[in-house]
């Protein structure tokens, strides 16, 4: 017997014409931004299936991405902890070394097919923007990306990057000056270009259609994994995880295994701790709530104003996440758990070591957690969305724990 049986046509039924999984999703916005926002459901809804815009899709994906991705069996870093196998799937081999391109090269065929000439779009940490200034040299759009200038100082090299692409990035100077103040611009933009311009979201929040469109781009991480998976070993995984920030890689990676009898967890960040302003544990500890346009799990004070947020990868550390989430853990399909900067530190680093990868320190999270799995199952298999590559982080992760002796010293032999 499957369990999960009910997810059969989850995805015909979810989500709803009007952007709903659930209560969760939606559209909330100012009446002005409705029309840019409509134009997009429609022409997704109309592109989308199209013949076209597939085979286009498949064919960048395969001669331009590199997909598709490994999955790749960690065999020492599994027998460090007895017999549960681990598997990654190598999204860091993705081109540009993470998941986002997946949808922004989704989000700029789109544009391109919409005959718009621009896009526009926020970046907190400038990942997504790098993935969305590729996408835009690829297509020959134009790209202006909306950043605080507090974000500008601390991710010089991401910066650079976009700059080099051919993006203009555009200081944002009020208030924080970081991610908040840079959406609220990207949206104005939006208002004052949407003729000529799309607005692409970096992961699977915001109003309808953008959680739904992005997890629909990122599937093809789930959809590939799936049928490697069962190549490699004849059977589907036990169980499946990835980090959860806004919730894209991981969401792609859970769509296609939702009707199978297969665990799904998502991982968030316990940062230093479940006080306050320690963490970004918003399935953990978030209430329902409105945020950026959408209805959803929300770490918010009693008058619905955002909470601090914190997490040593700066790509996890958001206040919501995306609605279908919300979703799925009512639904009880999938389980959340939370992981600390010290424990996916220690994930970072035995992966370096027993397995000559260098992780991102937002799928650290999911790899800390499929350890801790393994640990406890001592048998079965895990299959972790290994989001992208660590170069990023690597100045960071010298400066403060060195070459990781701290937590290798207990697993020399
Ligand atoms: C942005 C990012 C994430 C978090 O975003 P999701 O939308 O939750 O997937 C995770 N891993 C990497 C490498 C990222 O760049």
């Amino acid at each position: 017997m499957n369990p999960y049986k009910d997810f059969d046509n989850y995805l015909k039924e979810f989500p709803t014409k009007d952007g709903y999984f659930g209560e969760y999703g939606g559209s909330f916005q100012a009446d002005e931004l409705k029309p840019a926002f409509r134009e997009a459901t429609d022409a997704y809804e109309a592109i989308c299936h199209s013949a076209q815009f597939i085979n286009e899709l498949r064919r960048i994906r395969k001669e331009f991405q590199g997909r598709p991705t490994p999955v790749y069996h960690c065999e020492r870093l599994s027998k460090l902890f007895g017999n549960c196998q681990i598997y990654l799937k190598r999204e860091d081999l993705n081109h540009t070394g993470a998941h986002k391109l997946n949808h922004c090269m989704g989000e700029g065929l789109l544009a391109k097919y919409m005959g718009k000439k621009k896009l526009i779009a926020e970046t907190g940490a400038g990942q997504h923007g790098v993935a969305l200034a590729t996408a835009a040299a690829y297509f020959g759009l134009e790209c202006d990306i909306y950043m605080g200038e507090v974000d500008i100082a601390k991710q010089h090299p991401n910066v650079i990057r976009m700059k080099m692409l051919g993006a203009n990035v555009i200081p944002v100077t009020h208030g924080l000056k970081t991610l908040k103040e840079a959406v609220d611009a990207a949206f104005e933009a939006y208002l004052k270009e949407y003729d000529h311009a799309i607005y692409c979201i970096g992961t699977c929040v915001g109003p309808h259609p953008f959680p739904m469109m992005v997890r629909d781009f990122q599937s093809v991480i789930g959809i590939e994994a799936r049928e490697q998976f069962i190549a490699m070993t004849g059977l589907l995984p036990d169980a499946v995880c990835a980090c959860v920030g806004g919730g894209s890689n991981s969401l792609g990676m859970f769509t296609p295994f939702l009707a199978d009898p297969v665990e799904i967890y998502g991982v968030e960040p316990l940062g230093r701790g479940p006080a306050v302003g320690d963490h970004a544990a918003t399935m953990t500890y978030g209430t329902k709530g409105i945020l950026h346009g959408f209805e959803s799990y929300v770490l918010q004070d009693e008058k619905g104003e955002p909470l601090p947020v914190y997490s040593i990868a700066s790509g996890l550390d958001y206040p919501g996440v995306g609605p279908e989430h919300a979703y799925l853990k009512d639904a009880g399909r999938t389980k959340y758990e939370t992981v600390t900067d010290e424990e996916a530190m220690e994930a970072f680093f035995l992966l370096c070591r027993y397995e000559g990868i260098i992780p991102a320190i937002e799928s650290s999270h999911a790899l800390a957690y499929a350890i801790r799995y393994a640990k406890e199952k001592q048998f079965g298999s895990i299959l972790v969305c290994l989001s992208g590559r660590g170069d990023k982080d690597i100045d960071y992760v010298f400066e403060n724990y060195g070459t990781g002796e701290k937590f290798l010293a207990k697993y020399e032999k």
